[in-house]
């Protein structure tokens, strides 16, 4: 069966989000890795929408492979930053790319406001016999007060998915897996590419 799946190329080297994205497409793709491809560049991400950044991303790879890709992006915008962090997410205090300090910040910038609304989202962008598609997920919830819970990563201690009294580092991976902006968004490419 190995053999007669489809190959497609993810633009990324997160063993984690390769490991979801598999599991979502396994019995109709093996998806490829850049390492797999012996990809080392750090494709840059110059865009000011998430929809540049994961375009720019999977553009790279298709004029340089010609191979089916995909490239993902994701951003936490929040109501009253005016959509803030956005797609400065992973660098929101600075080029280190501290997820302590990012939180830090958005609590500070969040200090004495009432809307503590906000929303993961992710795009995708698939690149497919030189047609470009784009996908999104997105979850809803509140920004808390303090941060809590120790999974995930990110943003996850004060970030309260709608429907739930605990933070996403609180519910854990488990759940987190199944309800997330990441997960709604692969599951839009996934539906996209069974019916191809
Ligand atoms: P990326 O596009 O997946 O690399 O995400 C960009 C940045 O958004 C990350 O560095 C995190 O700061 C934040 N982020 C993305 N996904 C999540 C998540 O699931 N939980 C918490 N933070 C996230």
């Amino acid at each position: 069966m190995g053999t007669r799946r489809k190959k497609i190329v993810f633009a990324t080297n997160n063993a984690h989000k390769l490991e979801e994205v598999q599991a979502m497409l396994g019995e109709y793709y093996q998806v490829l890795s850049l390492q797999d491809l012996g990809e080392n560049t750090d494709i840059p991400e110059t865009g000011t929408t998430l929809e540049e950044n994961a375009m720019i991303k999977a553009d790279y790879l298709w004029k340089k492979y010609r191979q089916n890709c995909f490239a993902d992006d994701t951003g936490l915008e929040v109501e009253a930053l005016n959509n803030a962090p956005g797609v400065y997410s992973a660098r929101y205090a600075g080029e280190q790319k501290s997820s302590a300090d990012n939180v830090k910040k958005l609590l500070n910038e969040l200090q004495g406001k009432d809307n503590r609304n906000a929303r993961f989202r992710t795009v995708i962008a698939l690149i497919q016999d030189g047609k470009r598609y784009q996908f999104e997920g997105i979850v809803n919830g509140v920004i808390t007060e303090i941060p809590a819970g120790e999974s995930g990563f990110g943003y996850d201690p004060v970030f309260q998915p709608d429907g739930y009294q605990e933070t996403f580092a609180e519910l854990g991976l488990d759940i987190k897996n199944k309800i997330s902006h990441r997960a709604k968004a692969v599951e839009q490419l996934a539906l996209f590419l069974r019916r191809k």
